[in-house]
Protein backbone atom coordinates (compact mmCIF):
# COMPACT_ATOMS: atom_id res chain seq x y z
CA UNK A 1 0.00 0.00 0.00
CA UNK A 2 1.47 3.27 -0.57
CA UNK A 3 1.05 6.72 1.30
CA UNK A 4 -1.89 7.81 -1.31
CA UNK A 5 -3.48 4.57 -1.09
CA UNK A 6 -3.89 4.65 2.61
CA UNK A 7 -4.52 8.20 2.58
CA UNK A 8 -7.55 7.86 0.25
CA UNK A 9 -9.20 4.58 1.83
CA UNK A 10 -9.22 6.10 4.92
CA UNK A 11 -11.77 8.93 3.14
CA UNK A 12 -13.20 6.71 1.51
CA UNK A 13 -14.45 4.95 4.79
CA UNK A 14 -14.80 8.11 6.56
CA UNK A 15 -17.17 9.23 4.52
CA UNK A 16 -19.40 5.72 3.66
CA UNK A 17 -19.33 4.22 6.99
CA UNK A 18 -18.12 6.90 9.98
CA UNK A 19 -20.11 10.21 8.50
CA UNK A 20 -23.24 8.38 8.27
CA UNK A 21 -23.36 6.76 12.29
CA UNK A 22 -21.44 9.34 14.00
CA UNK A 23 -24.11 11.10 15.14
CA UNK A 24 -26.21 8.01 16.95
CA UNK A 25 -23.02 6.63 17.70
CA UNK A 26 -22.17 9.11 19.65
CA UNK A 27 -25.82 9.69 21.31
CA UNK A 28 -26.12 6.33 21.97
CA UNK A 29 -22.30 5.32 23.52
CA UNK A 30 -21.78 2.73 20.52
CA UNK A 31 -18.65 1.41 19.91
CA UNK A 32 -18.47 0.72 15.71
CA UNK A 33 -17.13 -2.53 14.99
CA UNK A 34 -18.43 -1.62 11.56
CA UNK A 35 -15.63 1.19 11.14
CA UNK A 36 -12.90 -1.23 12.81
CA UNK A 37 -14.14 -4.02 10.14
CA UNK A 38 -13.59 -1.43 7.23
CA UNK A 39 -10.53 -0.51 8.76
CA UNK A 40 -9.06 -3.78 8.68
CA UNK A 41 -10.18 -5.32 5.53
CA UNK A 42 -8.85 -1.75 3.97
CA UNK A 43 -5.41 -2.61 5.42
CA UNK A 44 -5.07 0.34 7.45
CA UNK A 45 -4.91 -1.68 10.95
CA UNK A 46 -1.62 -3.02 9.54
CA UNK A 47 -0.53 0.37 8.48
CA UNK A 48 2.96 0.82 10.38
CA UNK A 49 3.85 -2.69 10.96
CA UNK A 50 6.94 -4.11 8.99
CA UNK A 51 6.06 -5.27 5.45
CA UNK A 52 7.56 -8.85 6.98
CA UNK A 53 5.15 -8.76 9.49
CA UNK A 54 2.77 -8.68 7.13
CA UNK A 55 2.25 -4.85 7.22
CA UNK A 56 2.31 -1.88 4.70
CA UNK A 57 5.47 -0.79 6.62
CA UNK A 58 4.34 2.96 6.30
CA UNK A 59 5.41 5.80 8.39
CA UNK A 60 4.20 8.40 10.65
CA UNK A 61 3.30 10.78 8.00
CA UNK A 62 0.88 8.01 6.52
CA UNK A 63 -0.53 7.60 9.98
CA UNK A 64 -1.25 11.15 10.27
CA UNK A 65 -3.06 11.75 7.27
CA UNK A 66 -5.01 8.63 7.85
CA UNK A 67 -5.88 9.55 11.31
CA UNK A 68 -7.32 13.34 10.58
CA UNK A 69 -9.11 11.54 7.76
CA UNK A 70 -10.66 9.39 9.87
CA UNK A 71 -11.48 12.26 12.79
CA UNK A 72 -12.92 14.41 10.51
CA UNK A 73 -15.82 12.17 10.46
CA UNK A 74 -15.50 10.33 13.93
CA UNK A 75 -13.14 11.20 16.23
CA UNK A 76 -14.07 8.36 18.59
CA UNK A 77 -13.19 6.13 15.62
CA UNK A 78 -9.93 8.06 14.99
CA UNK A 79 -8.90 7.53 18.43
CA UNK A 80 -9.59 3.87 18.43
CA UNK A 81 -7.69 3.71 15.40
CA UNK A 82 -4.63 5.60 17.32
CA UNK A 83 -4.76 3.87 20.70
CA UNK A 84 -4.82 0.55 18.02
CA UNK A 85 -1.65 1.42 16.15
CA UNK A 86 0.12 2.32 19.50
CA UNK A 87 -0.78 -1.22 20.93
CA UNK A 88 0.63 -2.44 17.64
CA UNK A 89 3.76 -0.54 17.23
CA UNK A 90 4.68 -2.27 21.02
CA UNK A 91 3.75 -5.87 19.60
CA UNK A 92 5.95 -5.14 16.62
CA UNK A 93 8.73 -3.52 19.11
CA UNK A 94 8.67 -6.95 21.57
CA UNK A 95 12.04 -8.29 22.47
CA UNK A 96 13.70 -10.96 20.50
CA UNK A 97 12.50 -13.81 22.67
CA UNK A 98 8.45 -12.98 22.54
CA UNK A 99 8.83 -12.50 18.75
CA UNK A 100 8.31 -16.37 17.70
CA UNK A 101 5.13 -16.20 19.69
CA UNK A 102 4.08 -12.80 18.64
CA UNK A 103 4.71 -13.57 14.87
CA UNK A 104 0.70 -15.30 14.21
CA UNK A 105 -0.50 -12.12 16.13
CA UNK A 106 1.43 -9.38 13.89
CA UNK A 107 0.05 -11.43 11.25
CA UNK A 108 -3.32 -11.38 12.07
CA UNK A 109 -3.21 -7.42 12.65
CA UNK A 110 -1.82 -7.01 9.12
CA UNK A 111 -4.80 -9.24 7.92
CA UNK A 112 -7.55 -6.81 9.67
CA UNK A 113 -8.80 -9.34 12.23
CA UNK A 114 -7.11 -8.23 15.22
CA UNK A 115 -7.54 -4.98 16.90
CA UNK A 116 -5.18 -4.06 19.83
CA UNK A 117 -5.08 -1.03 22.71
CA UNK A 118 -2.78 0.02 26.04
CA UNK A 119 -3.94 -0.19 29.11
CA UNK A 120 -1.42 2.02 31.04
CA UNK A 121 -3.62 4.20 33.32
CA UNK A 122 -4.39 3.02 36.89
CA UNK A 123 -6.69 4.37 39.45
CA UNK A 124 -4.13 4.38 41.43
CA UNK A 125 -1.34 6.66 39.72
CA UNK A 126 -4.09 8.28 37.32
CA UNK A 127 -2.42 10.26 34.72
CA UNK A 128 1.06 9.53 35.46
CA UNK A 129 0.66 6.26 33.35
CA UNK A 130 4.70 5.40 33.62
CA UNK A 131 3.93 4.81 36.95
CA UNK A 132 2.13 1.61 37.54
CA UNK A 133 0.53 0.50 40.96
CA UNK A 134 0.20 -2.42 39.82
CA UNK A 135 3.44 -4.94 40.29
CA UNK A 136 3.74 -8.44 38.24
CA UNK A 137 4.18 -11.22 40.43
CA UNK A 138 6.60 -13.85 39.43
CA UNK A 139 5.32 -17.81 39.51
CA UNK A 140 7.84 -19.89 37.78
CA UNK A 141 8.23 -19.21 34.16
CA UNK A 142 5.41 -16.87 33.81
CA UNK A 143 3.76 -13.93 36.31
CA UNK A 144 0.67 -12.51 37.87
CA UNK A 145 -0.55 -9.16 37.86
CA UNK A 146 -3.75 -7.91 39.49
CA UNK A 147 -4.58 -4.37 38.08
CA UNK A 148 -6.94 -1.95 37.99
CA UNK A 149 -6.75 0.08 34.70
CA UNK A 150 -8.93 2.97 34.86
CA UNK A 151 -9.83 3.96 31.30
CA UNK A 152 -8.89 1.71 27.94
CA UNK A 153 -9.86 2.41 24.57
CA UNK A 154 -12.16 -0.35 22.88
CA UNK A 155 -12.29 -2.41 26.10
CA UNK A 156 -14.20 -5.12 25.41
CA UNK A 157 -13.90 -4.88 21.75
CA UNK A 158 -10.46 -5.01 21.50
CA UNK A 159 -8.41 -8.37 20.66
CA UNK A 160 -5.49 -7.55 23.14
CA UNK A 161 -4.54 -5.42 25.64
CA UNK A 162 -0.78 -4.06 25.85
CA UNK A 163 -0.38 -3.89 29.61
CA UNK A 164 2.03 -2.33 32.18
CA UNK A 165 2.78 -3.23 35.41
CA UNK A 166 6.19 -2.71 37.94
CA UNK A 167 8.43 -5.06 37.31
CA UNK A 168 8.59 -8.22 40.00
CA UNK A 169 11.85 -6.85 41.48
CA UNK A 170 11.42 -3.24 40.38
CA UNK A 171 12.95 -0.77 42.77
CA UNK A 172 11.42 2.34 42.22
CA UNK A 173 7.89 3.92 40.83
CA UNK A 174 8.59 3.68 36.95
CA UNK A 175 10.89 0.33 36.98
CA UNK A 176 7.65 -1.08 34.75
CA UNK A 177 7.54 -3.90 31.82
CA UNK A 178 4.42 -4.09 29.50
CA UNK A 179 3.03 -7.37 28.75
CA UNK A 180 0.76 -8.56 25.86
CA UNK A 181 -2.65 -10.56 26.98
CA UNK A 182 -5.15 -11.45 25.09
CA UNK A 183 -8.93 -10.38 25.38
CA UNK A 184 -9.73 -14.26 26.71
CA UNK A 185 -7.33 -14.27 29.47
CA UNK A 186 -8.78 -15.64 32.58
CA UNK A 187 -9.10 -12.65 35.12
CA UNK A 188 -9.30 -9.54 33.13
CA UNK A 189 -12.77 -7.92 33.12
CA UNK A 190 -14.32 -5.02 31.56
CA UNK A 191 -15.10 -3.29 35.04
CA UNK A 192 -17.72 -0.52 34.78
CA UNK A 193 -19.49 1.30 31.26
CA UNK A 194 -18.52 4.43 29.45
CA UNK A 195 -20.42 7.40 29.40
CA UNK A 196 -17.69 10.39 28.21
CA UNK A 197 -18.53 14.19 27.51
CA UNK A 198 -16.80 13.47 24.44
CA UNK A 199 -15.61 10.22 22.46
CA UNK A 200 -18.36 8.73 23.65
CA UNK A 201 -18.00 5.84 20.91
CA UNK A 202 -15.11 4.84 21.66
CA UNK A 203 -15.52 2.43 24.76
CA UNK A 204 -12.75 3.74 27.05
CA UNK A 205 -14.19 1.72 30.07
CA UNK A 206 -12.48 0.76 33.20
CA UNK A 207 -10.64 -3.32 33.06
CA UNK A 208 -9.81 -4.96 35.47
CA UNK A 209 -7.14 -7.83 35.57
CA UNK A 210 -7.46 -10.28 38.65
CA UNK A 211 -4.26 -12.02 39.10
CA UNK A 212 -3.58 -12.79 34.95
CA UNK A 213 -1.39 -15.35 34.25
CA UNK A 214 0.78 -14.09 31.09
CA UNK A 215 3.43 -16.71 29.87
CA UNK A 216 7.14 -15.30 29.95
CA UNK A 217 6.63 -15.00 25.49
CA UNK A 218 3.93 -12.53 25.96
CA UNK A 219 6.56 -10.38 27.83
CA UNK A 220 6.77 -7.44 25.64
CA UNK A 221 9.95 -5.68 26.86
CA UNK A 222 12.59 -6.87 29.52
CA UNK A 223 12.04 -6.83 33.50
CA UNK A 224 11.87 -2.43 33.98
CA UNK A 225 12.56 -1.70 30.54
CA UNK A 226 8.11 -0.70 29.98
CA UNK A 227 9.09 2.60 30.76
CA UNK A 228 11.41 3.48 28.03
CA UNK A 229 9.49 1.93 25.49
CA UNK A 230 6.29 3.87 26.71
CA UNK A 231 8.96 6.97 26.08
CA UNK A 232 9.96 5.92 22.86
CA UNK A 233 7.91 3.34 20.88
CA UNK A 234 4.53 4.65 22.52
CA UNK A 235 4.59 8.64 23.12
CA UNK A 236 6.16 10.43 20.19
CA UNK A 237 3.36 7.91 17.39
CA UNK A 238 0.61 9.09 20.23
CA UNK A 239 1.35 12.23 20.91
CA UNK A 240 1.40 12.63 16.38
CA UNK A 241 -1.47 10.38 16.48
CA UNK A 242 -3.76 12.58 19.44
CA UNK A 243 -2.46 15.79 17.50
CA UNK A 244 -3.82 14.50 14.09
CA UNK A 245 -7.50 13.68 16.04
CA UNK A 246 -7.61 17.38 17.01
CA UNK A 247 -6.74 18.82 13.60
CA UNK A 248 -9.43 16.58 11.89
CA UNK A 249 -12.11 17.90 15.07
CA UNK A 250 -10.78 21.42 13.78
CA UNK A 251 -11.40 20.59 9.89
CA UNK A 252 -15.19 19.39 10.46
CA UNK A 253 -15.86 22.57 12.74
CA UNK A 254 -14.28 24.97 10.17
CA UNK A 255 -16.16 22.75 7.87
CA UNK A 256 -19.86 23.08 9.63
CA UNK A 257 -19.37 26.69 10.77
CA UNK A 258 -18.55 27.71 6.80
CA UNK A 259 -21.93 25.75 5.86
CA UNK A 260 -23.89 27.10 8.61
CA UNK A 261 -22.52 30.68 7.83
CA UNK A 262 -23.91 29.83 4.32
CA UNK A 263 -27.32 28.43 5.07
CA UNK A 264 -28.95 30.51 8.17
CA UNK A 265 -30.41 33.20 6.88
CA UNK A 266 -31.78 36.43 8.75
CA UNK A 267 -34.75 36.66 6.52
CA UNK A 268 -35.71 40.43 7.51
CA UNK A 269 -32.37 41.33 5.92
CA UNK A 270 -32.10 38.96 3.23
CA UNK A 271 -28.52 37.99 3.95
CA UNK A 272 -26.66 34.69 5.41
CA UNK A 273 -25.21 35.14 9.04
CA UNK A 274 -21.53 35.08 6.58
CA UNK A 275 -23.12 37.57 4.55
CA UNK A 276 -24.05 40.03 7.24
CA UNK A 277 -22.17 39.64 10.37
CA UNK A 278 -18.04 40.36 9.59
CA UNK A 279 -17.55 39.04 13.54
CA UNK A 280 -18.98 36.02 12.23
CA UNK A 281 -16.75 35.96 9.60
CA UNK A 282 -13.63 37.44 11.69
CA UNK A 283 -14.02 34.29 14.17
CA UNK A 284 -14.57 31.87 11.46
CA UNK A 285 -10.78 33.54 9.51
CA UNK A 286 -9.31 32.86 13.07
CA UNK A 287 -10.87 29.09 13.31
CA UNK A 288 -9.27 28.98 9.65
CA UNK A 289 -5.94 30.46 10.68
CA UNK A 290 -5.68 28.10 13.94
CA UNK A 291 -6.42 25.19 12.12
CA UNK A 292 -3.74 25.58 9.20
CA UNK A 293 -1.19 26.24 11.64
CA UNK A 294 -1.71 23.06 13.79
CA UNK A 295 -1.34 21.82 10.83
CA UNK A 296 1.98 22.99 9.74
CA UNK A 297 2.79 22.25 13.81
CA UNK A 298 1.80 18.63 12.47
CA UNK A 299 4.26 18.52 9.17
CA UNK A 300 7.14 20.08 11.50
CA UNK A 301 6.53 17.10 13.94
CA UNK A 302 6.23 14.13 11.23
CA UNK A 303 9.54 15.68 9.69
CA UNK A 304 11.27 15.47 13.12
CA UNK A 305 10.39 11.54 13.48
CA UNK A 306 11.87 11.09 10.08
CA UNK A 307 14.85 12.81 10.90
CA UNK A 308 15.57 12.81 14.00
CA UNK A 309 17.53 15.34 15.78
CA UNK A 310 18.14 17.01 18.90
CA UNK A 311 14.58 19.18 18.94
CA UNK A 312 12.82 15.82 17.86
CA UNK A 313 11.63 15.56 21.97
CA UNK A 314 10.92 18.58 22.38
CA UNK A 315 8.52 18.63 19.12
CA UNK A 316 7.47 15.70 20.14
CA UNK A 317 5.96 16.89 23.78
CA UNK A 318 4.51 20.47 22.18
CA UNK A 319 2.84 19.29 19.41
CA UNK A 320 0.64 17.10 21.65
CA UNK A 321 0.31 20.48 24.34
CA UNK A 322 -0.33 22.61 21.48
CA UNK A 323 -2.81 20.40 19.49
CA UNK A 324 -5.42 19.95 22.73
CA UNK A 325 -5.63 23.74 23.42
CA UNK A 326 -5.99 24.60 19.32
CA UNK A 327 -8.93 21.97 18.96
CA UNK A 328 -10.35 23.34 22.31
CA UNK A 329 -9.94 26.71 21.02
CA UNK A 330 -11.56 26.48 17.35
CA UNK A 331 -14.29 23.95 18.28
CA UNK A 332 -15.25 26.87 21.57
CA UNK A 333 -15.58 29.27 18.78
CA UNK A 334 -17.46 27.05 16.51
CA UNK A 335 -20.08 26.63 19.35
CA UNK A 336 -20.30 30.81 19.92
CA UNK A 337 -20.41 31.54 16.18
CA UNK A 338 -23.08 28.91 15.25
CA UNK A 339 -25.24 30.26 18.55
CA UNK A 340 -28.08 28.42 19.66
CA UNK A 341 -28.25 26.31 16.65
CA UNK A 342 -24.90 24.90 18.06
CA UNK A 343 -26.35 25.02 21.47
CA UNK A 344 -29.45 22.87 20.97
CA UNK A 345 -27.36 20.50 19.03
CA UNK A 346 -29.09 20.95 15.69
CA UNK A 347 -25.39 20.84 14.56
CA UNK A 348 -22.69 18.76 14.53
CA UNK A 349 -20.78 21.10 16.23
CA UNK A 350 -21.68 20.12 19.50
CA UNK A 351 -19.95 16.85 19.71
CA UNK A 352 -16.85 18.59 17.72
CA UNK A 353 -16.70 20.52 20.92
CA UNK A 354 -17.01 17.58 23.41
CA UNK A 355 -14.71 15.05 21.63
CA UNK A 356 -12.11 18.32 21.59
CA UNK A 357 -11.72 18.20 25.14
CA UNK A 358 -10.65 14.42 25.57
CA UNK A 359 -7.03 15.31 24.25
CA UNK A 360 -5.89 17.62 26.74
CA UNK A 361 -7.20 14.73 29.21
CA UNK A 362 -5.48 12.28 27.91
CA UNK A 363 -2.00 11.56 29.26
CA UNK A 364 0.19 13.09 28.88
CA UNK A 365 -1.90 15.64 29.69
CA UNK A 366 -1.49 18.78 28.47
CA UNK A 367 -0.59 20.22 32.24
CA UNK A 368 1.79 17.46 32.51
CA UNK A 369 3.69 18.38 28.96
CA UNK A 370 4.27 21.61 30.26
CA UNK A 371 5.98 20.77 32.87
CA UNK A 372 8.30 18.49 31.08
CA UNK A 373 8.88 21.13 28.48
CA UNK A 374 9.43 23.74 31.26
CA UNK A 375 11.90 20.94 33.23
CA UNK A 376 13.47 20.43 29.99
CA UNK A 377 14.45 24.03 28.81
CA UNK A 378 15.66 24.51 32.91
CA UNK A 379 17.89 21.74 32.71
CA UNK A 380 16.07 19.66 35.77
CA UNK A 381 14.93 16.07 35.58
CA UNK A 382 11.91 14.98 34.38
CA UNK A 383 11.40 12.24 36.85
C1 LIG B 1 -11.40 9.30 26.24
C2 LIG B 1 -10.26 8.75 27.01
C3 LIG B 1 -9.60 7.61 26.56
C4 LIG B 1 -8.54 7.07 27.29
N1 LIG B 1 -7.94 5.93 26.82
C5 LIG B 1 -6.91 5.39 27.52
C6 LIG B 1 -6.29 4.18 27.08
O1 LIG B 1 -6.66 3.60 26.05
N2 LIG B 1 -5.28 3.66 27.81
C7 LIG B 1 -4.83 4.27 28.95
O2 LIG B 1 -3.89 3.76 29.55
N3 LIG B 1 -5.41 5.41 29.41
C8 LIG B 1 -6.43 5.97 28.71
N4 LIG B 1 -7.04 7.13 29.17
C9 LIG B 1 -6.58 7.73 30.45
C10 LIG B 1 -5.81 9.02 30.23
O3 LIG B 1 -4.64 8.76 29.51
C11 LIG B 1 -5.48 9.67 31.57
O4 LIG B 1 -4.80 8.76 32.39
C12 LIG B 1 -6.70 10.13 32.29
O5 LIG B 1 -7.51 10.90 31.45
C13 LIG B 1 -6.27 10.97 33.49
O6 LIG B 1 -7.40 11.44 34.19
P1 LIG B 1 -7.30 11.71 35.76
O7 LIG B 1 -8.51 12.44 36.19
O8 LIG B 1 -7.00 10.47 36.48
O9 LIG B 1 -6.04 12.67 35.82
P2 LIG B 1 -5.32 13.28 37.07
O10 LIG B 1 -3.96 12.70 37.15
O11 LIG B 1 -6.17 13.21 38.29
O12 LIG B 1 -5.17 14.81 36.62
C14 LIG B 1 -6.05 15.86 37.05
C15 LIG B 1 -5.49 17.17 36.56
O13 LIG B 1 -4.19 17.37 37.12
C16 LIG B 1 -3.25 17.69 36.11
N5 LIG B 1 -1.95 17.11 36.45
C17 LIG B 1 -1.64 15.83 36.77
N6 LIG B 1 -0.32 15.69 37.00
C18 LIG B 1 0.24 16.91 36.82
C19 LIG B 1 1.57 17.39 36.87
N7 LIG B 1 2.60 16.60 37.17
N8 LIG B 1 1.76 18.71 36.60
C20 LIG B 1 0.73 19.52 36.29
N9 LIG B 1 -0.55 19.11 36.21
C21 LIG B 1 -0.80 17.81 36.46
C22 LIG B 1 -3.82 17.02 34.86
O14 LIG B 1 -3.36 17.68 33.69
C23 LIG B 1 -5.33 17.22 35.05
O15 LIG B 1 -5.72 18.47 34.58
C24 LIG B 1 -8.10 7.69 28.48
C25 LIG B 1 -8.76 8.86 28.93
C26 LIG B 1 -9.81 9.38 28.22
C27 LIG B 1 -10.51 10.62 28.74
Amino acid sequence: MTHDAAVSSAREIASRVLAPSAVQNDKAGQFSTEAVKSLGEAGLLGLMLPTDSGGSGLGPRTFAAVVTALAQADASVAMVYVMHVMGAASIAAARPSAAQALSPILQEIGAGRHLSTLAFSEAGSRSHFWAPISRARRNGGSVHISAKKSWVTSAGFAQSYIVSALAPEGAGPIDSTLYFLTAGTPGLSVAGPWDGLGLRANASAPIALEDCEIPSHFQLTDDGAGFPAMLNVVMPLFNLGSAAVALGLCRAAVAGTTSHLKAAKFDHLGQSLGESLPTLRAQLATMQIDTDGLSSRIADLVDHLETPCDTTMLRVLETKAAAGDVAISVTSAAMRVCGGAAFSKHLGVERLFRDAHAGAVMAPTGDVLREFIGKSLLGIPLF
